[in-house]
């Protein structure tokens, strides 16, 4: 009763009206329509502090990092360090030397898999991922099987889309030297018990990785809390920009680490017969960062901050269940992924219509979602299904943008009746 209470009182603070004006691009026609934008799941539109944030950053303070003595480099360097400084808070990290900026989630894992992995795993250990994993978390660690004659294991899924627990427990052994699982499935939005997945692999002293692109948008993360080992997410499905992420790391495990790419800014000290490294995190970052994009992911950060994560996961749990059952009225539409934990992404497929087809007259709507197998083979190869659409909600959405989904894909039946 109390909890009900609590989210009815989340709902009303929640003003999605006043949050779409924040983003100009929901504002345009698209096909002589308004822009429903429902591809959240690929990347994220951006708030107009993020924007701003980038053109006065180019516009006053563009300079290179760390090492100038000039005003603009020092401004430069000083929001850069803020950035990842809010980031630290975001997912309360203990340190910001625990955060470090990467390209995104796919630059993170291959760090981990490199300098964490090709030093440890050698031939016989094994490496658990799942069954719903993105590409980006089983491509990395089939070169690294490779090159060791490791072996990589296989968490099941069942048929409403959850990690079989049990299978998981047998999967481990005295040879399993890391678990990368995925959060929030960024394909059927399947939220995964990482809290439990984490623990069981810690009862057996193994370390895990947690592919976090798609939870950081939709639930409240607290890397300490979870106890994971690694963390890694993209800026651009965090409403900030391309380019930028960030691999999150226990220093304990960085200060392990060889560096991950050599060059400069990683090192303190270069003669040709020895490199000092720089101290953490700066020992993983080679070369000029994408400055602007970390800033940027810092004022996006804060936007999320203001507008309250607490109170945009009320609101989308509220609209994945307006979504579900709008959508499952639709005739012959069948949701891939029924799991009782679901983040705002909903995956379909309608009758034998090919799901690229539903997407191309949807678009003529100027409804935008996104189809096929999602970076996701195996899962899809799973559910028997070459492809799905996929509708992946942000807090911006409403259930207008439902609606007219759910109008625009009987006009899609009718184009095939
Ligand atoms: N993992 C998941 C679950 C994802 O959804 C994505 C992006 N679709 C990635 C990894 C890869 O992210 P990026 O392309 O930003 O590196």
């Amino acid at each position: 009763m109390e909890a009900a209470r609590v989210m009815v009182k989340l709902m009303a603070d929640f003003d999605v009206e006043r949050i779409r004006r924040d983003f100009p691009a929901l504002a345009q026609k698209v096909r002589g329509h308004g822009l429903v934008y429902l591809d959240n799941a690929a990347t994220t539109q951006k708030p107009k502090p993020v924007i701003d944030t980038l053109v006065e950053f180019y516009t006053t303070h563009n300079a290179n990092i760390h090492r100038g003595v000039h005003a603009l480099s020092e401004r430069s360097t000083q929001a850069y360090e803020e950035a990842r400084k809010k980031i630290q808070r975001f997912i309360n990290a203990e340190s910001h030397e625990e955060i470090v900026f990467v390209r995104g989630t796919t630059e993170g894992i291959n760090l981990v898999a490199h300098s964490f992995g090709r030093p440890r795993i050698h031939k016989g250990d094994e490496i658990v991922v799942s069954a719903m994993e993105h590409h980006s978390n089983i491509v990395p660690w089939q070169i690294l099987r490779d090159e060791t004659g490791a072996n990589l294991k296989v968490i099941p899924v069942s048929d409403e889309g959850e990690l079989d627990l049990a299978a998981y427990e047998r999967l481990l052994t005295e040879r399993t030297r890391l678990v990368s699982v995925v959060y929030v499935s960024n394909s059927i939005g399947t939220v995964n018990p990482m809290s439990l997945i984490i623990q069981k692999a810690h009862a057996r002293g193994i370390p895990v990785l947690v592919d976090g692109a798609q939870a950081v948008s939709h639930l409240m993360v607290d890397v300490q809390a979870l106890d994971c080992d690694f963390f890694a997410f993209s800026g651009h499905k965090l409403f900030g920009p391309t380019g930028v992420g960030v691999l999150y790391a226990k220093k304990a495990h960085l200060a392990a680490m060889p560096p991950y790419q050599g060059g400069g800014d990683m090192i303190s000290s270069v003669t040709f017969e020895k490199t000092r490294y720089n101290t953490l995190p700066y020992k993983f970052e080679a070369g000029t960062p994408h400055i602007s994009g970390g800033i940027g992911l810092g004022s996006a950060v804060d936007y999320l901050e203001r507008a309250g994560m607490e109170k945009i996961a009320a609101y989308e749990s509220e609209l994945l269940d307006y979504a579900t059952e709008a959508l499952g009225r639709v005739e012959d539409l069948r949701i891939i992924g029924t799991s009782r934990h679901k983040a705002s992404i909903v995956s379909f497929v309608l009758g034998d219509i090919h799901a690229h087809d539903v997407g191309t007259i949807l678009d003529r709507y100027g409804v935008a979602v996104r189809t096929g197998h999602h970076c996701t083979m195996p899962l899809m190869e799973r559910f028997g299904v070459a492809a799905t659409v996929r509708a992946s909600f942000a807090f911006y959405n409403t259930r207008r943008d439902v609606d007219s989904l759910v109008e625009a894909l009987n006009q899609v039946r009718k184009v095939f009746r």
